[in-house]
């Protein structure tokens, strides 16, 4: 029987990591992706946690991923490495076919630009959306293109609200022109994608802190 991962009733997994020097560790594990997991990084010699985490198979417990990622970047990386190769393939498998190291590369390109700009490693939807009003108008509003944003309402993505709005559910803000929405965006601390290959997209208040930027 093969007891290197185990899923527990909780949905964690337990997962061997080799950690260099012949040596492994069994940790606790998120599921992130069919055949993928997320680990935190830890000190070499002690058992005690790092401020990281990285992507591991969870079937042989090798690294995909380099070591230090931020949550929200660990998350996105799984993802997009799901999209294109089949991860529930033993580590052989995936070890010798190219596609699985093409794929990876450039999955592991876009984390890299991610990590340097401060950005997700894709984006899951379009910022800017027009909604068609009942008299017959166009307008615009503004919503998080990150992946998994929870802080909108219903803890879907985030949508630009009406500053001027405190009830419980705020209205978004709407308007036929984008200049004004971009004003409110910046005074509350959404980001634009500082790559600008993606410079419609925008990043929410609390997306914008789990992205940080490490490059200007
Ligand atoms: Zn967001």
């Amino acid at each position: 029987m093969d007891n290197r991962h185990t899923t527990s009733t909780t949905g964690w997994s337990l997962v061997t990591v080799a950690t260099g020097h012949g040596t492994t560790r069994t940790l606790p594990a998120e599921p992130a992706a069919p055949g993928l997991v997320i680990v935190p990084d830890h000190e070499p010699d002690l058992p005690r946690w790092t401020d990281g985490y990285r992507v591991v198979h969870q079937a042989s417990g090798t690294p995909v991923s380099p070591s230090g990622l931020r949550l929200a970047h660990a998350r996105e990386l799984a993802h997009a490495l799901a999209t294109g190769a089949d991860w529930t393939r033993p580590a052989g498998e995936l070890h010798t076919d190219p596609d699985v190291h093409r794929h990876t590369d450039l999955v592991l390109f876009d984390l890299s630009t991610a990590r340097d700009f401060g950005g997700p490693v894709f984006w899951a939807r379009r910022s800017w959306r027009q909604v068609h009003t009942r008299t017959g108008h166009h307008l615009w509003e503004l919503a998080c293109g990150v992946p998994f944003c929870t802080a909108g309402d219903d803890t879907g993505p985030a949508v630009l609200t009406d500053p001027t709005d405190d009830s419980e559910h705020p209205q978004p803000l709407r308007n036929a022109d984008q200049v004004p929405l971009i004003v409110h965006a910046r005074a509350d601390g959404w980001r634009q994608d500082a790559t600008r290959v993606n410079a419609q997209q925008w990043m929410c208040p609390y997306c914008a802190d789990y992205h940080p930027r490490t490059h200007d």
